[in-house]
């Protein structure tokens, strides 16, 4: 049944194969439903369906950690987005990522992970597969040599990217990683969640796994946890599907459908996110309580030609150190009111807050430590001018 499901998903998504990307998030795997012509993707809640006879299910579906029709739609719709084959749905990004590491690494296998890697992909590879005998390196991937320097030809399986990174906003060239991984016969997995498959396509750069946090921008409005991978190769797929039933950490109905509805809307989202995002960027690199700031889209960024060259546009995550430091950073984030302060990122709604102390608080005394003056924005969609006026009252006089 499971093949069966891949198969349709394939048929599905290349249906929309030359559409635009708005087409795709509209309509993939959203065909109106058979039953009731509903143009809406219904949500499936039942845990298991019909068979007509022993073995012989009425429909494509047996039960609902296997396959659920709404997952599946959201599964079809995020492969063509990315431009796989293969797209599964869980429970979180941890358990997407969860289900790319038991699928790739054995004991004994290494690999490479950005020096500045989101707090949870780090602990989950310091903490959990690392007593499960994977040995990691973390390297600053915008360095090649670097990354170069660190693999190990024959043994590192995987590398582990993150582009643009959290939270400070580092660009790996991710054309270049793949190369590099693939002469010493590893694959490159790509955290895709800052940049969304709206802004960036790591597949169509040579990256053999795309994974998303869809808690992000893909559900976009702070109101789900969720998480996805997609992959080009369809054995690669069918052994991620093969994990994501064996270990089970599937996302259900309802989320599956909340982030299918924030597909739809994500083109739209996106441009908004990061023309207001390029505004805010240009009031903090003139402030003076700022000591620097990280944006891909900013001419002078160190990730800004690779950006430029890989991605449509720069995103709508802006990070800021202060002045005065760890104090003014903390304070900031106690000063604003329409940017709430609060974890998270990628919701319609402008979120502040600082890693040191909050999203990153377990990479603390670790290689990937972040500074402590650092504060980090999610642009959300309001209006600029508003967020421009919250951003500099709360930056006043703070220098
Ligand atoms: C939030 C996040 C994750 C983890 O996703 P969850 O949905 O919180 O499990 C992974 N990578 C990045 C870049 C993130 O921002």
């Amino acid at each position: 049944m499971t093949r069966q499901n891949s198969a349709d998903q394939r048929n599905a998504a290349g249906e929309w194969a030359g559409a635009g990307f708005e087409t795709v998030a509209i309509h993939a795997g959203q065909e109106p439903d058979a039953a009731t012509g509903a143009v809406v993707v219904p949500i499936h809640p039942s845990s298991t369906f019909a068979q007509d006879a022993v073995g012989v299910p009425r429909g494509a579906y047996e039960y609902a950690r296997s396959a659920n029709p709404t997952r599946t739609a959201l599964e079809t719709c995020l492969a063509a987005l990315e431009a796989g084959t293969v797209g599964l749905a869980f429970a979180s990004g941890l358990a997407a990522e969860d289900a790319v590491l038991r699928t790739v690494l054995r004991p004994g296998d290494h690999v490479v992970i950005p020096s500045d890697a989101y707090g949870g992909t780090y602990r989950l590879f310091a903490r959990v597969f690392a007593e499960w005998g994977v040995e990691y390196t973390p390297a600053p991937l915008d360095d090649l040599e670097a990354v170069r320097a660190a693999l190990r030809p024959g043994t590192t399986r995987l590398l582990w990217c993150e582009t643009p990174t959290n939270p400070l906003l580092g660009v790996a060239d991710v054309e270049a990683l793949a190369g590099l991984i693939h002469s010493v016969g590893g694959l490159l997995a790509v955290d895709n969640t800052f940049a969304t498959p709206y802004l960036q396509r790591p597949l169509a750069l040579g990256a053999d796994v795309s994974v998303h946090s869809t808690t992000k921008y893909l559900g976009g409005h702070s109101d789900v946890v969720g998480g996805a991978v997609v992959v080009v190769d369809p054995a690669l797929g069918e052994r991620l599907r093969f994990i994501q039933n064996a270990t089970g950490a599937v996302a259900g109905p309802f989320d599956a459908w909340l982030v299918l509805r924030g597909a739809k809307t994500l083109a739209v989202r996106m441009d908004r996110h990061c023309a207001n995002a390029r505004r805010i960027a240009a009031l903090l690199t003139t402030h003076p309580a700022v000591a620097a700031v990280y944006y891909p889209g900013l001419p002078g960024d160190r990730g800004h030609a690779v950006a430029a060259k890989q991605m449509r546009d720069f995103g709508g995550m802006v990070s800021f150190t202060l002045r005065g430091g760890e104090e003014a950073a903390v304070e900031v984030c106690r000063r604003t009111r329409v940017f709430t302060l609060a974890e998270s990122l990628g919701g319609v709604e402008s979120l502040i807050e600082h890693p040191g102390r909050m999203t990153h608080a377990s990479a603390a005394g670790s290689p990937l430590e972040v500074p402590a003056d650092l504060v980090r924005l999610s642009v959300g969609i309001e209006s600029a001018e508003d967020l421009v006026d919250d951003l500099t009252q709360a930056l006043a006089a703070l220098n």
